[in-house]
């Protein structure tokens, strides 16, 4: 490749990166782009067909010449994943409008035995949405209309493309909210959100995608559109089909509807952070915010120094509360404003007696609500700026919920920074191992350690983000043989080519 092409590859990733917020601080160097997942995952390529110039003929007939991209610095960008991990080889990328434009592609590419990555937003944390090799990449990005809104029901019917956030300000216009809040909500979609059954940090109160997703529509490997697409709450008419899609990670079909079921806008929303002296009390804070919040509380997250410092310093920002230990951030969506932050504030005064919380404060001001929150939501990009970060993300029995973070930090010295935060109510942490840069021994220090811990203590390797191309050899520390052969069976009866999203989610003595 020549210096100038290299250059503007560079600048394009450089630009796209920077677009998305992602990194604070770039390395203008060939480290810059990530090695190839196909090296670095050690894969070989199956016998899928070659792109040829007769496919791409095909696909600008489907489709527009200009939603068909093959430069390569145009499909560089959707080569290569937010966290930098993973980069794929993919000639083109593919960018439908319609649910029967993905079928024609897929009923074509599935005849040529041509493989297909389905893409979102491409936040996902384990490689899922990029290629391993030259796979297709189906984009959803266009496909972004809302259908329908039933404000009495609180059922929103929209295209699988939609930005989570774009969708959570429209239904706020009706009164309503999207049940589901991440970090990468402003570039997420929902299609993203329900292939990956996304959790993020309302799950607590508003359950997971299994409850609110009411239908979708999707198409398979074969190009057939199959509708599911229902809006009713109850609806036993057979097998629960839609549940084949959420948390598929676009393997078994391409998500191009959905129905999601809204809650009501709260009318008060109040967030409190507390410093902590250490995770135990955490755990008993928590029994008490269930009892004393009940059914206002809508998220109880947690952070160690460790993860606050460290957006601290990427915001630029000092934290409202001195420095401790721990925090946690409390959140409570309900119906009397007097009522709730009174509520709140009550619980810290009672906490700070009985000595569970050193510190605290409580604001219904949105301004210092958001303040609060971004130091939580910036954790992923703080971790990942100028560094390589292996980021963890296990659910484990709430009162071993911690205990993986101290050991690692024993384990790993003075070798590379630890820290945990996550989702208490859900029993699932995260936990970032940040250094300089990516180097072999560190990676042996964690893996296959930490999945072995996560094991003994029953817990899941995944907990809300899939396995992606990452951790699909993962699999057996948490899902038993069996469970995993009926998965091969149904990935061979939906996809009997294989050509979804090869060398994802399934391990390789698979499809
Ligand atoms: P992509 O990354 O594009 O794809 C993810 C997977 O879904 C891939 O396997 C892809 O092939 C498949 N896919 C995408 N669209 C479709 C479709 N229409 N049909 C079929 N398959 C499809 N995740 C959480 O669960 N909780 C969090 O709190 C959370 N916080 C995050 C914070 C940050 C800052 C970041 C960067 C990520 C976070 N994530 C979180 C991970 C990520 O945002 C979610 O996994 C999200 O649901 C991915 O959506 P996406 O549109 O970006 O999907
Ligand atoms: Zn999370």
């Amino acid at each position: 490749m020549s210096l100038l092409s290299m250059f503007n590859l560079l600048n394009v990733f450089i630009r796209h990166v920077s677009k998305q917020n992602v990194l604070g601080k770039l390395q203008y160097s060939s480290q810059v782009l990530p090695q190839f997942s196909s090296e670095k995952f050690n894969k070989t390529r199956k016998e899928f067909s070659l792109v040829e110039l007769k496919d791409i003929d095909y696909f600008k007939k489907i489709l527009d010449k200009n939603r068909v991209l093959t430069e390569e610095s145009d499909v560089l960008p959707f080569n290569i994943d937010w966290f930098k991990n993973c980069r794929g080889q993919s000639k083109v990328v593919l960018k439908p409008k319609s649910a029967q434009e993905v079928s024609q592609i897929l009923s074509y590419c599935n005849q040529r035995k041509i493989a297909v990555c389905p893409q979102g937003g491409n936040t996902g944390v384990v490689g899922g949405g990029v290629p391993m090799f030259d796979e297709v990449i189906l984009n959803l990005s266009l496909m972004n209309q809302i259908i329908s809104l039933d404000d009495i029901s609180g059922t929103l019917v929209c295209e699988a493309g939609c930005i989570l956030e774009n969708l959570d300000n429209y239904v706020r216009e009706h009164e309503l909210i999207m049940p589901l809040d991440l970090g990468a909500k402003g570039t997420c979609h929902i299609g993203g959100n329900v292939s990956t059954n996304a959790g993020g940090i309302r799950l607590l109160r508003y359950g997971n995608l299994h409850g609110s997703i009411l239908g979708v529509e999707a198409v398979k490997a074969d190009g057939t559109i199959v509708n599911c697409l229902k809006t009713l709450k109850k609806d036993n008419t057979g097998y629960h089909l839609k549940h084949l899609f959420i948390g598929s990670e676009g393997t078994l079909g391409v998500v191009t509807k959905v129905a999601i079921h809204c809650p009501v806008k709260p009318k008060s929303v109040t967030v409190g952070l507390f410093g902590l002296h250490n995770f135990e009390n955490i755990l008993k804070l928590y029994r008490s915010a269930k009892s004393s919040l009940g059914e206002i509380l809508s998220a109880f997250e947690m952070c160690d120094r460790d993860a606050l410092n460290s957006s601290s310093k990427y915001l630029k920002q000092s934290l409202p509360i001195s420095e401790y230990p721990f925090y946690v951030l409390v959140e409570t969506h309900g119906s009397n404003e007097t009522h709730d932050e009174e509520k709140l504030t009550q619980f810290l005064s009672k906490e700070m007696e009985s000595g569970l919380v050193l510190d605290g404060t409580v604001t219904s001001e949105p301004g210092k609500m958001q303040n609060i929150w971004s130091f939580r939501e910036s954790i992923p990009a703080a971790d990942l700026a100028g560094a390589y970060l292996h980021t963890y993300d296990v659910s484990l029995p709430q009162n071993c919920y911690y205990e993986i973070v101290p050991l690692l930090r024993e384990r790993l010295g003075n070798k590379a920074r630890v820290s945990g935060f996550g989702h208490i109510g859900d029993g699932n942490i995260h936990i970032d191992v940040i250094v300089p840069e990516y180097s072999t021994e560190v990676t042996n220090l964690i893996e296959p350690f930490l999945f072995e811990e996560v094991a003994k203590r029953n817990g899941s390797v995944s907990a809300e983000h899939g396995l992606g191309c990452r951790k699909p050899h993962l699999i057996h520390y948490s899902v038993d043989e069996t469970a995993v052969q009926l998965m091969r069976d149904l990935k061979n009866v939906m996809d009997p080519n294989g050509i979804l999203n090869p060398y994802k989610v399934l391990p390789d003595d698979g499809v």
